[in-house]
């Protein structure tokens, strides 16, 4: 056999630039193929870079719309099993935004908005107050109801009033039901100023042994308390969602494009919000071009989301009209049926690549809405251009979420379902399946029933139909635990996964895809099955520790 001559090994990095294909595909040659059609994420994969710093310095910080930047890219979906204050509240903490959904009257959405800009991390800002003509009996219903008694007493019996003592355990022990708090309650007080930071508050707290901490203006005015119970929970959460201009967080809300949605939007402003989500299963309506030019004239700080979209020419009416970003998706949400009834919608990565592609000529950034089951997801959306991901179905088993675990064949789960299920828009009739458990056991959904338009009919423009023809279904997830570690879970998946792919931060991933040095494959079928755990007779699949 003759000797085989090789190449100078040390000259393979120049070799492979001079002379061969780079591997896989650039993002043009895998989503503008005629051949194999619409793309899902789980179609294709990112190939490796090269690895030259650590996670830990990868930077995850997106511009979601217009004039808002996010430390995450993490949305919630507008959905009443996924986002109520609880939710928005925690999302922003950790980074990123909640959307607060609309399927209850506007005075409920406004209150849980107002909820969201004036939450201080650690600080309780809505406590039970009290007044000195209430009575021990109300202190001990309060104890019943929330399992406290540390009460503040202000003259009003509102926050706001002013601050005349504190009731206590202690205080009401072997007092008659009937004996009015002016007797009971503790007049030496311990307060701290409004404007105190967390770390200080907490110390005042546990220097003074007491229980409850109130937070008063100059004029001694009630404004917060802080509660030694919390004193352990209280963390500090460095990519919180602030507005620059001021220490609150961001709120996001949803409403239609209806008349009376222009009432329910003033109503959101004047709580503060600084966010609206157009919400419809398709964006490109006569209704949501008035709607946002009338926003943009009327309300002309808020950012407005317009959607949703898939393709370039329903993304071009909406940018024309004004909108500060697009939510992009149809049929691709784990609760949606509206590709196999409607016959319309579009694999979402195709989606996302397209509408974003086009976007960006305009600065419009694009939200990749639905269908997102995991990291890997994410990580493709943002490649794909998107500014931020919304997630329902991923979201929905944790306990911000609205509504109350239950059992289902022995899973802890809650309940989720479309906007677009029989059971969304005929809201406060009980739910047939014991998904129905999760919602109605607390009795929120039945009580904010029929007080307003169902914003699920509206999205799905179904109100004047005498029959509703359902576009999504409605059934339950598995309990996640605390948004408060599933989202640092998210986020430290998406750096690790930018680690790999040798990029730094969303505008490195952004400027390699764009120019081709960041690389995609095709997934085969049997590549998914391959990529996934296979050949195994059983397993456990914990996702992070
Ligand atoms: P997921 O994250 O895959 O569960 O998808 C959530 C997204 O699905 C939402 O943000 C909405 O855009 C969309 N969606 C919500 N309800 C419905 C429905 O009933 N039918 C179709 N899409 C829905």
């Amino acid at each position: 056999m003759p000797e085989k001559t090789y190449l100078d090994a040390s000259k393979a990095l120049e070799y492979l630039k001079t002379y061969e294909h780079p591997d896989g595909l650039a993002v043009d040659e895998l989503m503008n193929s005629k051949i194999h059609g619409g793309l899902t994420y789980n179609d294709f994969l990112m190939l490796p870079g090269k690895i030259s710093f650590g996670a830990h310095e990868v930077v995850t910080e997106s511009r979601i719309t217009r004039n808002v930047v996010l430390k995450t890219p993490f949305m919630s979906s507008p959905m009443d099993t996924v986002t109520e204050g609880d939710m928005a509240i925690a999302m922003a903490l950790l980074g990123g935004i909640g959307v607060i959904h609309h399927n209850q009257s506007p005075e409920e959405q406004a209150a849980m908005v107002r909820r969201v800009k004036r939450h201080e991390n650690g600080f309780i800002t809505d406590p039970v107050v009290l007044s000195p003509s209430h009575r021990v009996d109300h202190v001990l219903d309060v104890k019943d109801r929330l399992g406290f008694a540390g009460i503040p007493i202000t003259d009003t019996g509102a926050l706001g009033g002013k601050l005349l003592g504190i009731v206590t355990n202690r205080d009401i022990q072997f007092r008659q039901p009937s004996t009015p708090l002016s007797e009971v309650m503790t007049t030496d007080l311990i307060t701290a100023p409004e404007g105190v930071t967390l770390e200080e508050a907490n110390d005042i707290l546990r220097d003074s042994k007491k229980g409850k901490l109130p937070i008063v203006d100059k004029e001694g005015r009630l404004t917060s308390l802080l509660a030694r119970s919390d004193l352990l929970k209280n963390q500090n959460f460095p990519l919180a969602s602030k507005l620059p201009s001021s220490k609150q967080l961001y709120a996001a809300a949803a409403v239609g494009t209806r008349p009376a949605d222009r009432l329910r939007l003033a109503l959101l402003a004047e709580a503060g919000l600084d966010i609206v989500v157009l919400d419809s299963s398709q964006g490109n309506s006569v209704f949501q071009l008035e709607m946002i030019k009338w926003i943009k004239e009327k309300h002309p700080k808020l950012e407005v989301i317009a959607g949703n979209v898939v393709t370039r020419e329903q993304a071009a009416s909406l940018i024309a009209a004004g909108a500060d970003a697009l939510r992009v998706g149809m049929g691709s949400g784990s609760i949606c049926i509206t590709q196999e009834v409607m016959a319309v919608g579009r694999p979402q990565a195709t989606a996302v690549y397209a509408v974003a592609e086009f976007a960006s000529k305009f600065g419009v950034p694009v939200v990749a809405d639905g269908g997102i089951q995991n990291v890997g997801h994410i990580v493709k959306a943002l490649a794909l251009g998107a500014g931020a991901v919304m997630m329902g179905g991923l979201l929905a088993g944790t306990t911000e979420a609205p509504g109350e675990y239950f059992y289902h064949e022995g899973k802890r789960v809650k309940a989720y379902r479309g906007m677009g299920s029989l059971e969304a828009m005929e809201q406060g009739k009980p739910m047939p399946t014991s998904a129905a458990n999760g919602m109605t056991s607390n009795g929120s959904t039945k009580k904010k029933a029929a007080t307003h338009e169902n914003a699920a009919t509206t999205r799905y423009f179904s109100e004047s139909s005498a029959v509703k023809v359902a576009q999504g279904v409605s059934g339950d997830v598995q309990d996640k635990g605390s948004v408060k570690q599933f989202l640092p879970y998210l986020y430290t998946g998406l750096q690790h996964s930018f680690q790999d792919i040798g990029v730094k931060n969303v505008q490195q991933l952004r400027e390699g895809v764009r120019e081709g040095q960041v690389r995609f494959e095709l997934r085969t079928a049997s590549a998914q099955v391959e990529g996934g755990v296979h050949g195994l007779h059983s397993y456990t699949k914990r996702l992070f520790a």
